[in-house]
């Protein structure tokens, strides 16, 4: 009999459930270049007023959602402020600065992600025709999983006003931010001008992400979107999705969180790994490059995937193909490969 891999490389990884396939087979569709897309006019809808934001444009990627709000913020020869290891300036190829002429004027972060604000602030460029025009600061929350305090998104949001800045959230992740602060998700946004949120990380949804914000700058997104080849036509029934993730994917993600922190108990304390800590839905540990590969091929050989050679450490994510059951195959495994095969059973037991 097939074994399931349990795949820990990201939340990236899940597979529509069948009542997710369900809603999108039965999801009323027309094209939505021409805004006649029932089910994609429903999602945009829904997340606008629970989020608080005026409008909300459905697009394919997180990337893609994060480069047209750059896009619709600032102009050719404008600047943003973002965090130095932050997704919109790192790892999203350089968009806005080949497709905008936008550029990034990054931030060293704090360990738990946070841009100091000083240095914020004094980053800001004087109007000049020396230099760029400063206008707009891009925050990342969760961040590797940190969820950032609201009185920092508060004295973020308050430093960027003052000095004439508008503000956007990368919130790839921000319904888990929301979960583990214990806040609603529109209490995070409403520090921002724009959100961004995925819908098929954490939400379990096969494709898409959202963008908020004022219809002035939906409107100038939705221009952009076409111009980067991303207007779709029956879309509803990705939307019809997302709205699914929305409905049943969002209060659970608590159970990853919960999950995460036994993954994490159970690894720490083993030999060469580093310090353990975890955050939301991610389990980071200290392991050389090299001895990561190792592990990572002990662990396929126990149908355990993970993710190597992007982060100087292990980074393992839990999320909707993750139970309980998996979580204690995958510490098996790695005991296994930490203590030898008979060691594992001896000293942590078996049961
Ligand atoms: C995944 C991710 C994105 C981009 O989403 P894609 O859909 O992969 O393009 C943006 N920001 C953060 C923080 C992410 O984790």
């Amino acid at each position: 009999m097939e074994v399931d891999v349990i795949d820990l490389r990201s939340d990236t990884v899940t597979l529509p459930t069948e009542a997710m396939r369900d809603a999108m087979r039965d999801a009323p569709v027309g094209d939505d270049v021409y805004g006649e897309d029932p089910t994609v006019q429903a999602l945009q809808q829904r997340l606008g007023k629970d989020l608080g934001f005026e409008a909300a444009l459905f697009v394919p990627s997180g990337t893609q959602s994060n480069l047209l709000a750059l896009l619709a913020h600032c102009e050719r020869g404008d600047e943003y402020l973002v965090g130095m290891d932050a997704h919109t300036f790192k790892w999203e190829g350089g968009g806005a600065a080949v497709l905008g002429s936008i550029q990034p004027q990054p931030v060293v972060q704090l360990a738990d992600g946070r841009l100091p604000l000083d240095q914020v602030a004094a980053s800001v460029k004087p109007i000049d025709p020396h230099f760029a025009r400063t206008r707009l600061l891009v925050l990342e929350n969760t961040w590797n999983g940190r969820a950032l305090p609201l009185e920092y998104l508060e004295s973020a949001h308050d430093v960027a006003r003052a000095h004439g800045l508008s503000l956007h959230l990368d919130g790839a992740r921000l319904f888990n931010a929301a979960v583990d602060r214990g806040v609603s998700a529109r209490q995070i946004c409403r520090y921002f001008d724009s959100v961004s949120i995925c819908l098929s990380k954490g939400l379990g949804a096969p494709v898409g992400s959202v963008l908020l914000g004022s219809r002035v700058l939906i409107d100038k997104a939705r221009r952009w979107r076409k111009v980067t080849g991303g207007g779709w036509r029956q879309a509803g029934m990705l939307a019809a999705a997302g709205i699914h993730a929305l409905d049943h994917h969002v209060e659970r993600l608590a159970e990853d969180h919960a999950r995460a922190r036994r993954l994490a108990e159970g690894l720490s304390g083993l030999p060469e790994l580093g310090e353990v800590s975890h955050h939301t839905n991610m389990v980071f540990a200290a392991l050389p490059l090299e001895r990561q590969r190792a592990l990572a091929t002990h662990l396929a050989s126990h149908g355990v995937k993970i993710g190597v050679g992007y982060l100087p450490s292990l980074r393992l994510v839990t999320h909707l193909g993750i139970d309980d059951a998996a979580i204690e195959r995958s510490l098996e495994a790695f005991r296994s490969f930490f203590l030898g095969a008979g060691a594992s059973a001896q000293r942590f037991g078996t049961g």
